[in-house]
């Protein structure tokens, strides 16, 4: 057996906090150290994919190890930091469901998700500083949109449910409820097909790609600002390599997380055994046809049968589509994929703000979703060790965070600190089992 650096690790029998009752959910304790950290071998963790899941597993990978721990961490992704769904991600964030139910440990994911949006800001105005360029511009660049999201009530049905759900809202993320004139106040030409429309104030549009950058950087800022004299070593590297098997891994590792979105499933060890379906979605970009008919300033973004994503007032993003089973996970959009998605997508948006069908189309982009199975408590990510699951004796662990479905950004910052903190500690127990029960179904794929 290799040196290890945490007594915990690989000791499965050391269990220091179980986190399965809701009420202990929310506290994520640090790792506590039982032993001696001052072997000269690092512990060497393997982070495949460097979309959300990845880079938030990283971050907190590093900001949870014991000071004095020599850490190694490599991540592994083929086209580098957010190059699946989460770089081609419409960016919107929010912790509801299209009934504005607050989703499973919505306001946990919510805050903790927040949490990394500010180091990423953070680190991204180190980086301003540094280079000397118009904060200002960059950070409008960065931050993108906090002008809120607008879901307008598309189901006489399903009013009253809207209505009551709006009313439990959540006090980090609130829902107001507009009438028509409210509505066109926030933002004008906007068409209530049931003069209602919930709106979420604190609701965000982040540019994903930018923000997994400077998630990047802040990850560099922490490992250079950890290195002194009387603490461990810690080292990041980022391998711009294609994975086409867990064992390749074997022997050099002490552990590897697998986060590797809708490719998970083209691992030979993992293939067609995990409950995950996968999903190609398509967005369009539309830029406006003259100066006169641009976005308001402040519009807020739009939840409807189809989204608009305000990227700024000459620049929006309408997603998506959903083609079930597609195993396409490439971000090009042909001709003809293009076309049918804007026929598609085009009157679904034009419904809420008609004003859009002037825009010009610009081009398209795609992602492959990891859609896990519904649950009575929703469609929730799958996580926690898989050395049982994937059979043989393993000199290292191998654990999986997957199956972030449609709600990548809400779910990474949270479940990424969870998985961090189960490798660190080897202990899957500080997970809740509402994460883990996945590996007691079955999957009909
Ligand atoms: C069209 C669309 C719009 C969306 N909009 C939103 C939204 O507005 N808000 C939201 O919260 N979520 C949204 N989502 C969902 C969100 O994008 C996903 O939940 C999230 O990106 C999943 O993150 P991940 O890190 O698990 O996977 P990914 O982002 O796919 O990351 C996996 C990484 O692994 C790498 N990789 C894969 N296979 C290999 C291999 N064999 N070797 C090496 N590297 C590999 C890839 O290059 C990639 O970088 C959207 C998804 C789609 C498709």
């Amino acid at each position: 057996m290799k040196t290890l650096n945490l007594c915990s690790y690989p000791n499965p029998m050391i269990l220091p906090h179980r986190l399965s009752s809701p009420s202990l959910h929310n506290v994520i304790p640090p790792v506590r150290s039982q032993c001696s950290l001052t072997h000269q071998h690092p512990l060497r963790f393997a982070v495949l994919g460097a979309g959300f899941a990845g880079l938030s597993v990283v971050w907190h990978l590093l900001k949870r190890s014991p000071k004095e721990l020599n850490l190694k961490i490599d991540i592994y992704d083929e086209v580098g930091i957010g190059g699946g769904a989460s770089g081609i991600s419409g960016g919107l964030l929010h912790p509801y469901s299209p009934k504005v139910k607050p989703l499973w440990e919505g306001a946990q994911c919510w805050n903790e998700s927040i949490k990394l949006l500010r180091i990423a800001e953070e680190a991204s105005l180190s980086r301003d500083c540094e280079i000397g360029e118009s904060t200002e511009q960059y950070m409008k660049a960065f931050v993108v949109n906090k002008r809120g999201i607008l879901r307008p009530a598309m189901d006489m049905k399903n009013m009253t449910k809207l209505n009551d759900n709006a009313k439990t809202c959540l006090p980090c993320c609130r829902v107001e409820t507009l009438n028509n004139e409210e509505a066109q106040g926030l933002l004008p030409g906007v068409l209530l097909p049931f003069n209602t429309a919930f709106f979420m104030p604190e609701a965000l549009n982040i540019n994903p790609r930018h923000y997994l950058e400077e998630l990047f950087l802040a990850c560099e800022n922490l490992v250079r600002n950890s290195s002194s004299h009387d603490s461990g070593e810690k080292q990041l590297s980022l391998h711009k390599t294609s994975i086409h098997g867990l064992s390749e891994f074997e022997g050099e590792y002490d552990a590897v997380i697998i986060c590797l979105g809708a490719k998970v499933n083209m691992l030979p060890e993992i293939s067609g055994r995990l409950p995950l379906r996968t999903c190609r979605g398509v967005i369009v970009h539309l830029e406006p046809p003259d100066d006169t008919r641009c976005y308001p300033e402040d519009g807020p973004s739009i939840l409807s049968d189809a989204w608009i994503a305000v990227e700024s007032s000459r620049s929006l993003n309408v997603g998506s589509t959903w083609e079930w089973k597609s195993i396409n996970s490439s971000p090009n959009v042909s001709i003809d994929e293009a076309s049918k998605a804007l026929h598609e997508l085009l009157p679904k948006a034009s419904t809420i703000y008609p004003g859009i069908r002037d825009w010009v189309f610009t081009g398209a982009r795609a992602g492959l979703r990891a859609m896990p199975p519904l649950t009575p408590l929703g469609s929730l990510p799958l996580l926690g060790c898989i050395n049982d699951f994937i059979g043989r004796n393993h000199s290292c662990k191998y654990w999986l965070f997957g199956g972030l479905g449609s709600r990548g950004l809400l779910y990474h910052g949270w479940l990424g600190n969870l998985t961090a903190h189960a490798v660190l500690s080897c202990n899957e127990e500080v997970i809740p089992s509402e994460l883990t029960s996945w590996k007691n179904i079955k999957p009909k794929f």
